[in-house]
């Protein structure tokens, strides 16, 4: 298989492979404002290079990583998009327009090993990590759609983005080069079900990216109904980590919490909640359960709003997730599920 591009390695080869051919010093910069600035998906699009060299580079590298294998749209704007890997793996990028506000929604990795259970993409198992190519390339593909830079990005797709540092970091150094995809720190949120060597790491790199932590409970026991053991850390050292990440990088950190109905969505449930979210500083993000084909429900309006209200009262900054792209089985994992079910199993070459 070709390399392909979008990682500082492939493309400290293609600037020596430039030079030693000979082409003008200037032939590695055209080639990555197409990548990066023209958001080009393959060599071919490259007009202003010399058609030789296009076939050339075609032969070498692999200019974009992903094949788009469907394309969903929602009233509301939404945008999801099924990629097919190299390997026939699946992933999904979501692309949300909020007003003026676009967000990239990506992820990274193919299924899951986390396995939460109110989750498609966990129920469907783990297959891969993603490559940092596979990652940077759903962001320029979403730029393509959209015809210009996407301004947010979120690592809230499929896959748990902390068990995936070693090619999560070079992408998100990527997307964030002003010299590349130019997204600001601010502007981008990693999500982990709470991995708690992973926030550590992410914490020493000292960078402005936000983290979002899905903690879903705020007592062991029944964090424990909703997360298997393999991958589930203790609240405690949750929060210990969550503390070091604003301490080095004076980011404020959001805890994630889905409401289930009759799971996690007592008064008792919130003020725990409230409790451990003032030990940290955290803010709350209330997501209403988007039903997946198990047995877990949102709460009805009212339950959320009072709950979120009881947080309020308790002076912690919450906001309530808007559900968005419903119609396109917006939630994490589910694309995917209805096309492998639809054909019975992953697309094929
Ligand atoms: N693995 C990471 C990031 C991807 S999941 C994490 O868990 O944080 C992104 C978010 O989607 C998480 O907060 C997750 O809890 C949420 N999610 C998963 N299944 C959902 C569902 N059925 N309804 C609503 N949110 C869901
Ligand atoms: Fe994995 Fe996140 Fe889904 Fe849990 S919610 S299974 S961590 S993708």
């Amino acid at each position: 298989m070709k390399p392909a591009l979008k990682s500082a390695e492939e493309e400290t080869r293609l600037r020596d492979w430039l030079t030693a051919r000979g082409e003008p010093a200037f032939r590695f910069g055209q080639v990555q404002s197409w990548l990066y600035r023209r958001y080009a998906l393959g060599f071919d699009r490259m007009v202003n290079l010399p058609l030789s060299l296009r076939r050339e580079l075609a032969d070498r590298w692999q200019a974009f990583s992903l094949v788009l294998e469907q394309e969903l749209s929602a009233p509301d704007g939404t945008r999801k998009f099924l990629f097919r890997l190299a390997d026939g793996a699946c992933i999904e990028s979501v692309l949300i327009r909020s007003g003026k506000r676009t967000t990239a929604c990506i992820s990274t990795q193919a299924g899951c090993p986390v396995g939460c259970v109110f989750c498609a993409t966990g129920r469907a198992g783990f297959v891969r990590d993603l490559r940092t190519a596979e990652i940077v390339d759903q962001v320029v593909f979403l730029c393509n759609a959209l015809n210009e830079r996407v301004r947010n990005v979120v690592v809230m797709g499929m896959g748990e983005p902390l068990l995936n540092l070693s090619e999560l970091i070079p992408a998100l150094e990527c997307l964030c080069d002003p010299g590349r995809l130019g997204v600001g720190d601010r502007h981008v949120t990693v999500s982990t079900s709470g991995i708690v060597p992973g926030i550590i790491e992410l914490a020493r790199f000292r960078r402005q990216w936000n983290l979002a932590v899905s903690l879903h409970a705020a007592t062991e026991a029944l964090r424990r109904r909703l997360i298997p053991a393999g991958h589930r850390h203790p609240i405690a050292e949750i929060a210990d980590a969550c503390r070091t990440y604003r301490a080095e990088t004076r980011r404020i950190v959001t805890f994630e919490y889905v409401l289930l109905a009759g799971i996690n969505d007592s008064d008792r449930d919130c003020r725990a909640l409230a409790d451990l979210s003032r030990g940290v500083g955290a803010k709350v993000n209330l997501i209403p359960c988007n039903r997946t084909e198990g047995r877990f429900l949102s709460p009805p309006r009212s339950r959320i709003d009072r709950f979120a209200a009881g947080l309020r009262y308790a002076g912690i900054a919450v906001s309530v997730r808007q559900s968005r792209g419903q119609a396109i089985q917006g939630a994490c994992g589910q694309l995917h599920r209805v096309f492998a079910g639809s054909s019975g199993q992953t697309p094929e070459d």
